[in-house]
């Protein structure tokens, strides 16, 4: 487990040195049953791969389902760029803005991203 000081890295080059290799979404795209493979064999042998520092701003686009009640979505999630789905309530507005745990599943340890409305 590797650890970094210099926070002006954010940490990518851990994330991507540890992504080598493994083909990441496009986006709004999944992983390919390759790329799991390659992410399963890395979690059994090194674990979760690893983000520190803290959570960055992700714009979330907030659709409203039929049932009224809102998704808030990212496109590209910034550590595994797959499309992530959070709720945003049932209100007339969207709601639940802020910190939010990413849905990367097992293979990404990491701080989570701040949601914010789009413009
Ligand atoms: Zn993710």
């Amino acid at each position: 487990m590797r650890h970094f000081t210099d926070s002006k890295t954010k940490n990518k080059p851990s994330l991507n040195d540890a992504l080598a290799g493994i083909k990441r979404p496009r986006r709004g795209e999944q992983f390919t049953p390759a790329a799991l493979s390659k992410l399963d064999e890395n979690l059994r042998q090194n674990g979760p791969i690893q983000t520190t520092g803290p959570a960055p701003q992700v714009p979330a686009r907030a659709v409203r389902g039929c049932d009224g009640v809102w998704d808030l979505i990212i496109d590209t999630c910034p550590y595994c760029h797959c499309r992530h789905f959070h709720g945003g309530g049932g209100a007339d507005q969207p709601s639940s803005y802020g910190h939010r745990n990413s849905h990367c599943g097992p293979w990404f340890d990491n701080p989570g991203y701040i949601l914010e409305g789009e413009a």
